[in-house]
């Protein structure tokens, strides 16, 4: 019987099959964003330990890659089981360290478990093509293999999802897998890996190590880590993906955001405002995937601002495990002073401020900052370009479609954009001719399922193969062309 994974409230972390504690004497707390409280401490990992977990991987990998995809599928079948039935202990976990409602904890979770069913099929997914006779008694086919040990780092803001775009393909393409949690949500990440090592896997095929760039730079510079992965903020995915490329190494690195919505005339208004509602405010506006800008083409936007006030200022907010509760707190204090110095660069800029998040009645001592509007705010405002990631939506005001495309395209970010209309000829324009990844059609989170990937462009994301679905495969593979002749 293994050690438990977090001693008392300090997280261990996982080598070679079995948990460890860390001889680092720098930590970092980690908090219920809800209260404040300190829950458990962080280890930040010392270089012998990151070495021992990459050692471990290294060593691991020659037998994982030997077994039959079919049997690593039964793996993930077992792992799949496992992340159901624990779905509301995930949540609930989530719900602690991160703050967001327990419901939508629980739909993170499911889209997590999607990947892993996903990760199941993966014999057919690893199938290869053949030619017979490219030449008189020739014939080529193509081996789809694993590249050896991969690293995969991850964001505070969905600590189930985002491990599991990774972990699952990675090792069901035979990889061996060392996962960098975000050090601001540890216990999610703990929980994953235990249930993991409930499916019997090999010692090695799976490590974690805690800590921040440092230890992450270590892992990249390893010569024995082949590939990388990081989801995060645009400044530290530009930095690992430079980093990566410079030492040759495979690398797909997800950045920020800062995703429109327009909003048509011929909209179904009603629609539209719940859609916004949970798109900007849902998660807090933590979410990659957020609509943080909405863009009202003439002349809806008082009607919608009118609306969209009206319902947002009465949005339930509280601790994310009470029943009802609409929107949680940030993720921590620094945060939360960042989204209220937002509110005032606005005002500095002349947006209108119609909903101040900071007048809200909110549980004193957690992260908590009410929903706010600017409107009339101006494409060229830092409200309009930055990522803020809190619940702050700004409108921008746009009198035609076209105008409202322009306005979308000069973001730089490009990760998701989505319109509202009943016009198939606005739609249609709008799918061709937006500059990002993930479009939206009366839909205002427009996040791909797992057999597709999650594919964000601009400055959101660097690299050229995106997260699961096919790119998924792709990225954790090496296809081979063989080409024989017996005769
Ligand atoms: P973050 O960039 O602070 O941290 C992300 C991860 O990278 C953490 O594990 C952290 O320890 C590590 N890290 C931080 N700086 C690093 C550096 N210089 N070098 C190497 N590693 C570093 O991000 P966060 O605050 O945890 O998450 C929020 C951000 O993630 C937002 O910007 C959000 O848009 C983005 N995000 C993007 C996607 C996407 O799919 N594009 C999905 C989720 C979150």
């Amino acid at each position: 019987m293994s050690a438990p994974a977090v001693s008392a409230t300090r997280c261990r972390y996982f080598a070679d099959g079995r948990w460890r504690d860390s001889a680092a004497r720098e930590t970092l707390p980690v908090h219920d964003p809800a209260t404040g409280a300190e829950i458990a401490q962080v280890p930040l990992c010392l270089p012998a330990e990151v070495d021992a977990v990459v050692a471990a991987a290294r060593a691991a990998f020659p037998a994982w890659r030997k077994v039959p995809a079919v049997v690593r599928a039964r793996y993930l079948f077992k792992y799949r089981d496992l992340l159901e039935r624990h779905k509301d202990e995930l949540a609930r976990l989530i719900t602690r360290e991160h703050g967001k409602a327990f419901e939508d904890a629980r739909g993170s979770v499911q889209r997590g478990l999607e990947v892993v069913e996903f990760a199941c099929g993966i014999p057919s997914q690893l199938l290869g093509e053949t030619l017979e006779d490219i030449a008189p008694g020739i014939d080529s086919h193509t081996l789809r293999q694993p590249i050896g040990v991969c690293v995969g780092i991850t964001p505070f803001n969905f600590p189930a999802m985002v491990p599991l775009w990774m972990l699952p393909l990675a090792i069901a393409c035979g990889n061996t897998f060392i996962f960098k949690p975000s050090e601001k949500v540890p216990l999610t990440a703990t929980r994953l890996v235990e249930l993991l090592a409930e499916t019997g896997l090999p010692a090695g095929v799976v490590g974690l190590v805690h800590g921040t760039a440092p230890q992450v730079e270590q892992l990249i510079d390893h010569p024995q880590v082949a590939a990388v992965s990081i989801v995060g903020s645009t400044a530290a995915a530009s930095a690992v993906y430079a980093r990566a490329a410079a030492r040759g190494k495979r690398v797909q690195a997800l950045g920020g955001a800062k995703n429109h919505m327009v909003v048509m005339p011929d909209a179904d208004l009603d629609a539209v405002v719940e859609s916004v509602m949970s798109s900007a405010f849902g998660s807090s506006g933590q979410r990659c995937m957020a609509g943080s800008v909405a863009v009202a083409v003439d002349p809806i936007g008082d009607e919608f601002v009118r609306r969209l006030r009206a319902r947002a200022a009465s949005m339930r907010i509280g601790p994310g495990d009470q029943a009802g509760v609409e929107m949680g707190p940030l993720i921590n204090a620094a945060q939360r002073d960042r989204v209220r110095a937002y509110l005032d660069i606005g005002v500095t800029e002349r947006a209108r401020l119609v909903l101040d998040g900071r007048e809200r009645d909110v549980p004193r001592d957690g992260f908590f900052v009410g929903a706010s509007i600017f409107d009339h705010v101006e494409p060229t405002m830092r409200v309009a370009r930055e990522e803020i990631f809190g619940p702050v939506l700004s409108v921008i005001r746009a009198g035609s479609l076209a105008d409202a495309i322009a306005v979308v395209n000069r973001s730089a970010m490009g990760n998701g954009a989505s319109i509202f209309t009943r016009d198939g000829g606005a739609a249609r324009q709008f799918t061709s001719e937006v500059e990002a990844g993930m479009v939206g059609v009366n839909i205002g989170v427009p996040v791909p399922m797992a057999f597709f990937s999650f594919s964000g462009w601009k400055g959101s994301f660097f690299g050229d193969l995106h997260v699961h679905g096919k790119d998924g495969v792709r990225f954790y593979t090496e296809v081979k062309v063989v080409t024989s002749r017996f005769a």
